[in-house]
């Protein structure tokens, strides 16, 4: 705040609410004065943010009102002068009440004051994606049995989400991808009733959610496990690409750096122009959080940061091929959190479960 000239600070991003004090309620805001800390919402949730303030061990105070932020912010600030507002994340209509309220030169539009704070994750937070990771590791093993079954995407894809849960999930940290045959050329293909062959490339990008922590990982599969040439070919050279990508992960490397070289391997193939998005990005409480890894990228990996690195190759008419591995940024490369076996036969794969 002093940084940016602020006299306060408003948090209205309820993910960036919930990292700041652990309140998961739907309506909270938290407003940061110059000598005090308050976490804004409704009747609700009085038990529900007393508990978890208490158990996060946030000593702010608890307004309970039915009006939302901006009239404690109208009362906080008569001492004060200015305030910052998550530019990101308030509407156009917000913005209004509170230039109405306080007038336009006082409120201050700011973004990535907390998200960028949220990039380094604490050994609590790590311990979390862990869990959630093992979580999908197993889960994803455990059911691999199922293509021999000719499942639908769908089927497939609900599951490996059932597994999940039933391994400790809270949730999923996103809509599980499952892509076959041509599908798998669409990186982000939500999976439909096509029934996947046993020739098929299937890609399968998925994460489990644990205390709000979500992983993410993508392997690739040939169902029936006798991949042609053209396919173990592909697969190859993103394996390739992507081991590279994680091999030149540590602290003080450009991001940059990282989508080059998962490049450079694909180029090397002359896949370059079948790569279509970016190498990887940070997560926590969202899936895609910064940095993110891609030709755009300007800041450097510090240790502490938790990445993804995940190239993929997609052939228009024939399939793709993505490989995704979640990894720890350290002092010397990086530590990955992701356990799963790698390899297009999914026996070969399952049979290697780590215990
Ligand atoms: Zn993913
Ligand atoms: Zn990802």
């Amino acid at each position: 705040m002093v940084e940016r000239d602020l006299d306060a600070f408003l948090v209205t991003n309820a993910l960036n609410v919930r990292w700041l004090t652990g309140f998961t309620g739907s309506n909270g805001a938290l407003f940061v004065g110059p000598d005090e800390v308050r976490l804004v919402t409704d009747g609700r949730y009085d038990e529900q943010a007393h508990r978890q303030l208490a158990a996060a061990g946030v000593t702010a105070e608890i307004d309970i009102t039915p009006t939302g932020p901006i009239e404690v912010v109208v009362d906080r600030l008569r001492a004060t002068t200015t305030v910052g507002l998550e530019a990101d994340h308030l509407v156009w209509s917000a913005v209004e009440r509170y230039e109405e309220a306080l007038g336009a030169d006082r409120i201050v539009p700011t973004t990535g004051v907390i998200e960028t704070l949220r990039q380094h994750k604490d050994a609590g937070e790590r311990a979390r994606l862990e869990r959630a990771s093992a979580i999908a590791d197993r889960s994803l093993v455990e059911v691999l049995v199922l293509f021999d079954d000719r499942p639908t995407e769908r089927e497939f894809a609900m599951a490996l989400d059932h597994q999940m849960r039933l391994n400790g999930a809270d949730d999923v940290s996103f809509e599980t991808i499952v892509a076959s045959g041509p599908n798998a050329a669409l990186p982000h293909h939500r999976p439909d009733h096509r029934v996947i062959e046993p020739e098929d490339l299937v890609v399968v990008d998925f994460g489990a959610k644990v205390d709000g922590y979500g992983s993410d990982m993508t392997r690739t599969f040939v169902a029936g496990g006798r991949p042609s040439t053209q396919q173990q070919d592909l697969y190859d050279a993103v394996a390739a690409a992507q081991a590279a990508g994680v091999a030149a992960v540590r602290h003080g490397v450009d991001q940059r750096e990282i989508d080059t070289i998962c490049r450079s391997v694909l180029a090397e193939h002359d896949l370059a122009e079948a790569f279509i998005h970016g190498t990887g990005h940070g997560l926590g409480l969202e899936i895609h959080e910064q940095p993110i890894l891609s030709a755009r990228s300007v800041g450097i990996l510090t240790a502490g940061l938790i990445v993804t690195v995940e190239p993929g190759a997609y052939l228009p008419g024939f399939g793709g091929v993505r490989v995704e591995d979640t990894v720890v940024v350290t002092d010397t490369g990086c530590v990955p959190i992701t356990h799963c076996p790698k390899g297009l036969d999914p026996v070969a794969v399952a049979r290697q479960l780590p215990s």
